[in-house]
C-alpha cells in the first residue's frame, strides 16, 4: 500500500470552507518547489505560506494514530518513515523561506481557521 496524500478528504474541505467564509483565497493541492516530490494541501505563494492538513492515520497522530495488530513491525516502520518524511519536508521547505503549518485533521476546523487567518493577515 502507498502512503498517499489525498487532496479533498472530509476535514480539509471544511477548513478551506471556513476561510472562504472569512474571505480567504488560496491555492489547493500546490507544489511550492519543482524539484521536491512535496504538495500543500492549502498554500498562499506570494505569502509564501504553506498549510499541510495530516490525515491521523499516515501521519502516526498520537491520539488517534493506531497501528495494525498484524504485521505491526512493518507497520511502525513505515508510519514512522512517514512521520520522518513529514519533519524533513517541513525543514527543507522552511530552509527555503516557507512559512510551513501542519494540523491534525481531528483539529477543530473553526480554530485551524482562525489560525491561518492570523497567518495570512500579519502584516
Ligand atoms: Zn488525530
Amino acid at each position: 500500500m502507498r502512503r498517499q496524500r489525498r487532496s479533498n478528504t472530509a476535514p480539509e474541505v471544511e477548513i478551506r470552507r471556513e476561510l472562504h467564509r472569512r474571505g480567504l483565497r488560496y491555492r489547493v493541492n500546490w507544489r511550492p518547489e519543482a524539484d521536491l516530490r512535496v504538495r500543500a494541501d492549502i498554500a498562499w505563494p506570494r505569502r509564501r505560506l504553506l498549510v499541510f492538513i495530516d490525515g491521523c492515520y499516515w501521519h502516526a497522530c498520537p491520539i488517534h494514530g493506531t497501528r495494525p495488530k498484524s504485521n505491526s513491525e512493518w507497520w511502525n516502520a513505515k508510519l514512522a518513515a512517514n512521520v520522518a518524511r513529514d519533519a524533513q519536508q517541513t525543514n527543507e521547505l522552511t530552509a527555503r523561506g516557507w512559512t510551513v503549518r501542519r494540523y491534525w485533521e481531528h483539529e477543530d476546523p473553526q480554530s485551524v481557521a482562525l489560525d491561518i487567518e492570523s497567518l495570512v493577515k500579519r502584516p
